[in-house]
């Protein structure tokens, strides 16, 4: 049996008009005798709402709570789309994820896909079925129901796409594949024919919204190539894929960046082992993401400064730990919020060199000051003023090639 799996993304379940739309687009697959699995998000701003809802009730949501409401968009989206499907005369149903089921573990709002049973779908499949099922959640073993993280339909897709062996996951979303860099913020951002699971994993990571991280690391574990493509207008899109497939690479394929980062700054901090891990491990455990870290050799060997960045909405918390943590010692402590991480991400990068000084020349020439820098074999982040966030991504299109 030969499964295509398609999944609809917020935006293009968006409205009455989008649904009908994508009953359109199923039903050519349906046309073609292709054996189809559709995933759908919930309707653009829906699962947003349901945040906000719980934030009303109690600041400190019941994080078990939080997953069935916060799911509960998906269930909608899938009803109205089989019921148009029905309306075409399409046999069609929504599948929830604990009536497959799809089995999930880990915590509350960022739980995995351990298990998909296959009999159910396989046997509506077979009775010439499309089945309609919910992205974003599962169930644990513990028989409540879970979710995959903000996005992550996009893994609800991949781990259909694995444990039905698919011969294709599409996932059909509001632009017209993955770019250069988000083409709603940048004009010029081109779109990219074909990128492997290791640039877009650092893409999607490093900022790009259009694929989840995640469902990335599962889609290259499986080996499962990803066509991401519009559902407004029929257009080739992007090939996620292995290495292998793609013949040449630019220096750099794409340009990430992040909104709202904070860059704390502890000064005169004692320089002595254990200082470091003193410092994260509080904020590790209170859920406060620690991203880039800098710590600089004292010429005294005495005290040290250390930087690290958060999100903004960490700050608070984050500053109510430091200064009750009396395993540390530092001189001053220094918040700078606002801030915005752009990244330069490209396999081309290992074989070229040069790319770092291209990168903070083209930023130099603009007049956009590097607080701080990371790097590693595929990728160069800088920290800069959220606002020359535009002009960095474009003044770094220009160097790298990017705009052809
Ligand atoms: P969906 O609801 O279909 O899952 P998302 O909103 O999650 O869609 O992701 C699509 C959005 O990702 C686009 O509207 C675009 O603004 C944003 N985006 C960010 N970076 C990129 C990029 N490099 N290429 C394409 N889209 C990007
Ligand atoms: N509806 C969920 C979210 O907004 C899942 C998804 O869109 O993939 O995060
Ligand atoms: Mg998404």
């Amino acid at each position: 049996m030969e499964i295509v799996v398609l999944k609809f993304g917020g935006t293009s379940v968006g409205s009455i008009n989008r649904i009908k739309k994508v009953a359109k687009i199923i039903n050519q697959y349906v046309k073609r005798k292709k054996k189809v699995i559709v995933v759908s998000s919930a309707m653009s701003g829906v699962t947003n709402e349901f945040i906000n809802k719980s934030k009303k009730i109690s600041n400190n949501f019941e994080s078990s709570e939080y997953d069935v409401l916060v799911s509960a968009g998906e269930q909608i989206s899938c009803a109205l789309i089989s019921g148009r499907l029905n309306h075409l005369g399409i046999k069609s149903r929504s599948w929830l994820s604990w009536q497959i089921p799809i089995v999930t573990e880990g915590n509350y709002k960022k739980s995995r896909i351990i298990n998909i049973h296959r009999n159910r779908i396989l046997n509506y499949l077979k009775s010439g079925g499309v089945p309609i099922v919910t992205g974003f959640q599962g169930i644990n073993l513990e028989n409540r129901i879970t979710t995959l993280e903000r996005g992550g339909s996009d893994s609800s897709a991949i781990m259909i796409a694995k444990y039905f062996k698919a011969k294709k996951c599409i996932i059909y979303t509001d632009v017209e594949g993955v770019y250069t860099s988000d083409p709603h913020l940048i004009r010029k951002a081109k779109k990219i024919d074909k990128i492997s699971y290791e640039e877009m994993l650092e893409m999607s990571s490093l900022g790009a919204k259009v694929m989840q991280p995640v469902s990335i690391q599962d889609a290259r574990l499986n080996r499962i190539d990803i066509d991401v493509k519009s559902s407004f207008i029929n257009k080739k899109g992007t090939l996620i894929t292995k290495k292998k497939n793609i013949i040449t690479y630019k220096t750099i394929t794409g340009v990430s960046f992040t909104k709202n980062d904070t860059k704390i700054t502890l000064l005169g901090v004692v320089d002595k082992p254990g200082v470091a891990a003193s410092i994260f491990e509080p904020l590790s455990k209170n859920s406060v993401n620690v991203d880039m870290v800098v710590q600089n050799i004292s010429s005294d060997g005495k005290e040290t400064d250390l930087t690290f960045t958060i999100k903004n909405e960490d700050i608070l918390k984050t500053e109510k730990l430091l200064k009750k943590n009396s395993k540390i010692k530092y001189k001053n402590i220094l918040i700078k919020k606002n801030l915005s991480k752009v990244s330069i991400i490209g396999v081309g990068m290992i074989t070229t060199p040069g790319v770092t000084y291209r990168m903070f020349k083209a930023l130099s020439k603009k007049k956009i000051n590097i607080q701080v820098i990371s790097t590693s074999e595929i990728k160069i982040s800088v920290l800069i003023n959220k606002n020359l966030v535009k002009k960095a991504i474009n003044a770094l299109h220009k160097e790298f090639n990017l705009e052809k």
